[in-house]
């Protein structure tokens, strides 16, 4: 017998340090208000194929959600691709039971109709699911009319039909988390989660973020944030790591969460990090920050180098970069920059130019991504294009053949530095300095890759919390006490 008002949801991913799937419990407050009931089954914790056989012995639900929140690793080495275990998943479901399956979340948001497809669900919902999904759960209940549904991917006679897009409004949203249990990952993760706003209105040309949360920025009332916290805390959790995209975007914003973290007395019983953009950020938002818990940024900067710093289209400029630095290091915030290295523009002397910066301003980690992965629809995904047939571009690595929506790992790593021999130049041009993260699986003590991170996951058992790079700076000032 179908239970007509329960819906199963189920997580997937199993990386370690286990990262807690935030939507569940966003959703999952929308489901229960619309008067639906919500069952979770999570791949983190348990053997997935024991508990959906268990599962669907005893239940048959109206529907089963399944969240993608990467389709890769988006790491050069390694390039591991996770849509075939989706597919796999998915196909197994249907040999077991018969119920529909939806999937969601910010992985399948990049290209949602060519993941429908490839992973064969009956539906999809991009973008924000917190309207989408009650509304899906009650077309099933009632009249099958998937027409007005926001966000939503549905078959016509085997075509794939994509509704309009329309964002929640945020403004007064304020889930309990209560769905997922928010201890267990933060003790087995090392850092809970919380978004303040959603979404990015840059155009930097690689990024899918604007894609996948929507190009307008919407922020949530501070208190809203400030009350999400609390529940939080209450469950245990102290230390975050905010998911938003760049947490300075609007920079008012910023302060007012801020402001309200401060006056609620909250920053007394937790830290946070947040991911920033190095512009717009000023003197007031760096001492509110530190003020209201902030222990740690990670400044996505990409490149020291401004010529390349327009060819990706990033708003900021060096000077920007020098100023970030010193801002933190006056308010005492941990510091950490992200490069990116070799996308279409640079140059040895852009690289040079950049690692020289990076060197002379001594961040307390920064970490080096060389290669870019290529996603559909990004600007970057459009220059390829226009650079020739892929098979043949000598920029390109991973996935070349067959890879028409760039949904499998592509990488575009500029000829003009060598391609992968870059990668040599830049180990001994680091050398063994700790302040650098780098993809070599081969050197654990600076791996850059934060899944199956043995060394993360044996320091979070040990007690410690905060952003993995932070973790990994901690334990090695430790180390060499
Ligand atoms: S890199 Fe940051 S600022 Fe640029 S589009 Fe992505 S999220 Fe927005």
């Amino acid at each position: 017998m179908i239970e007509k008002s329960t819906i199963l949801l189920i997580n997937p991913l199993r990386i370690k340090p286990v990262v807690g799937p935030i939507a569940f419990d966003y959703l999952g407050y929308a489901l229960n208000r619309a008067g639906f009931q919500v069952d979770l089954i999570d791949h983190a914790f348990t053997d997935l194929k024991d508990a959906l056989n268990a599962y669907f012995r005893e239940k048959l639900p109206l529907a089963i959600g399944i969240t993608i929140r990467n389709t890769d690793t988006c790491m050069f080495q390694g390039q591991a691709f996770f849509l075939d275990e989706i597919k796999e998943l998915i196909t197994y479901l249907k040999s077991i039971q018969k119920s529909p399956i939806i999937v969601g979340g910010v992985g399948f948001s990049i290209a949602p109709e060519a993941i429908m497809e490839y992973v064969g669900a009956d539906f999809g919902i991009q973008q924000d699911g917190e309207d989408a999904l009650p509304l899906f759960l009650q077309a099933l209940q009632t009249n099958h009319n998937f027409q007005n549904i926001p966000n939503l991917l549905y078959r016509i006679e085997n075509q794939i039909v994509c509704n309009p897009i329309k964002y929640v409004n945020l403004t007064k949203f304020q889930p309990p988390r209560h769905l997922i249990n928010n201890f267990r990952y933060f003790n087995e993760g090392g850092q809970g989660n919380i978004e303040t706003k959603r979404g990015c209105d840059q155009k930097c040309i690689y990024c899918a973020d604007p894609l996948c949360k929507g190009r307008i920025i919407r922020v949530r009332d501070p208190e809203s944030v400030c009350a999400e916290f609390k529940a939080l805390i209450n469950q245990g959790v102290n230390c975050f790591h905010l998911c938003d995209s760049e947490f300075n975007n609007p920079l008012d914003h910023a302060k007012n969460v801020c402001r309200a973290l401060i006056d609620s007395e909250l920053h007394r019983h937790m830290t946070w990090y947040a991911y920033c953009s190095p512009r717009p950020f000023d003197e007031e938002l760096a001492m509110l920050m530190k003020k209201a818990g902030c222990a740690g940024i990670n400044f996505g900067i990409d490149s020291g180098d401004d010529e390349m710093l327009r060819h990706l289209r990033r708003s900021h400029k060096v000077g920007d970069i020098i100023r970030i630095a010193e801002l933190c290091r006056t308010n005492q915030i941990t510091l950490m920059f992200d490069l990116l290295i070799g996308a279409p523009g640079e140059t040895k002397t852009s690289l040079k130019t950049t690692i020289e910066l990076i060197q002379e301003i001594g961040p307390d980690r920064a970490g080096l991504s060389i290669g870019v992965r290529v996603y559909p629809r990004t600007e970057l995904a459009k220059i390829i294009k226009e650079e020739g047939p892929i098979p043949k571009n000598p920029n390109l690595y991973g996935i070349k053949e067959n890879n028409p929506n760039f949904l499998k790992p592509l990488y575009y790593l500029s000829s003009e530095i060598g391609g992968k021999s870059v990668f040599n130049y830049l180990s001994r041009l680091v050398g063994k300095d700790p302040m650098w993260f780098f993809a070599d699986p081969a050197e654990q003590t600076q791996n850059y890759n934060y899944n199956e991170n043995l060394i993360l996951v044996n320091a979070i058992k040990e007690g410690y919390r905060g952003a993995y790079w932070d973790i990994l700076r901690m334990l090695n000032e430790k180390n060499n006490k």
